[in-house]
């Protein structure tokens, strides 16, 4: 399947019943467009219905007073919008004869109706196959080609406009656009994607490379967020407790140990009373020498990789993805660059393993 066709499926599940996506009338879609520039749709729907109801057609609003539309503007903010709302309305009704351009370049003539806008109302309206770059796709586009780019860069956002032009689906422009966005908002979202159920994970190069969770980025925003992973070395009866990274990012199919992550430094108190409290360990824990800390840098995150070695007296129960391995078999595991270090360098319990 296309990325174009898995993002219309998933939309048709998943999608908002919206009342602007029941119209292909340009005036609704322009009247909703503008009104969700800046804010939040549950805000913008009560504002949708009001201008509807005040003025049903971009004549009655071009005939409104400025008085009028800005009361019925009143605590959505950013006023000139309101203001070029109702200059664009009278352009409308009395230079175009009430008739919207139908087409984005034609639309983008009108004040207060730029790139993302233009493209928005000649899609929904007319089904022009042109791609809407809002900061939803940007962060979709972003991800799912591991643009280490800052977005707000102009060469970036040709770039994505270029892969987003191939994406569409000529067939269904609005749809895709409509997909896409909504794609953004509920599954692709800014701090927590969901990556694990994802239509497009497959496709996805920020999820294989792990940087979903720092993609994207602005420029002169580029932070570094650092990452603490506590490993648990977990030694019993020759035997050492390893994990299969079967899913997640750039270390995907390799072998670890179990692990607590977290985004800001713990002691090793804390992380064994969590650990032990987590996993419901029992018995006795002997804390086998000092913690090991390395860094492992990524693109935008430095992780704090901190292994803490164990021998205990009872065997922990492993999840689905874990295992307990003898010792010499252990080090035919394919292991990250990171854990080879440590086991190398600095394990007193698997060190000399070869
Ligand atoms: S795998 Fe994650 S980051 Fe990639 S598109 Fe899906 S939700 Fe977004």
């Amino acid at each position: 399947m296309t990325i174009s066709d898995r993002l219309i499926t998933w939309y048709q599940i998943h999608k908002r019943d919206l009342p602007w996506r029941h119209t292909r009338d340009p005036y609704s879609i322009w009247l909703s467009e503008v009104i969700l520039q800046q804010t939040r749709v549950n805000q913008g729907m009560a504002y949708y219905h009001r201008f509807h109801e005040l003025f049903p057609t971009v004549f009655d609003l071009a005939a409104a007073s400025e008085d009028e539309v800005l009361k019925a503007w009143q605590g959505l903010g950013y006023y000139s919008r309101a203001r070029n709302l109702h200059g664009t309305a009278k352009r409308v009704a009395y230079e175009m004869a009430g008739v919207f351009p139908t087409s984005s370049a034609g639309l983008k003539t009108l004040k207060g109706v730029g790139d993302y806008t233009a493209a928005a109302i000649a899609s929904f309206s007319y089904d022009e196959c042109i791609p809407v770059l809002d900061g939803n796709v940007q962060r979709v586009t972003a991800r799912l080609m591991a643009l280490e780019e800052p977005i707000d860069k102009p060469a970036t956002k040709t770039q994505m406009l270029q892969v987003l032009n191939e994406w569409i689906d000529p067939r269904k422009p609005a749809l895709f656009n409509q997909a896409i966005m909504e794609f953004g908002a509920l599954q692709c979202t800014p701090q927590k994607p969901n990556c694990d159920i994802c239509p497009l994970q497959a496709s996805c190069l920020a999820y294989e490379k792990g940087l979903q969770g720092s993609l994207p980025f602005k420029a002169g925003k580029t932070k570094v967020t650092d990452i603490w992973m506590y490993y648990f070395v977990a030694v019993h009866n020759n035997k050492v407790l390893v994990r299969h990274r079967r899913h997640s990012g750039i270390w995907k199919g390799l072998y670890d140990f179990p692990s607590i992550d977290s985004s800001v430094g713990l002691s090793p108190d804390e992380v064994v009373h969590q650990w032990k409290h987590d996993r419901g360990v029992k018995g006795k824990w002997l804390l086998s020498g000092s913690p090991v800390e390395l860094q492992h840098i990524l693109s935008h995150r430095r992780v704090h990789a901190v292994f803490l070695e164990f021998t205990c007296d009872s065997v922990i129960e492993p999840d689905d993805a874990e295992q307990w391995v003898a010792l010499e078999e252990f080090s035919a595991l394919g292991v990250s660059r990171l854990v080879d270090r440590y086991i190398r360098e600095h394990s007193q319990l698997l060190g000399g393993m070869e």
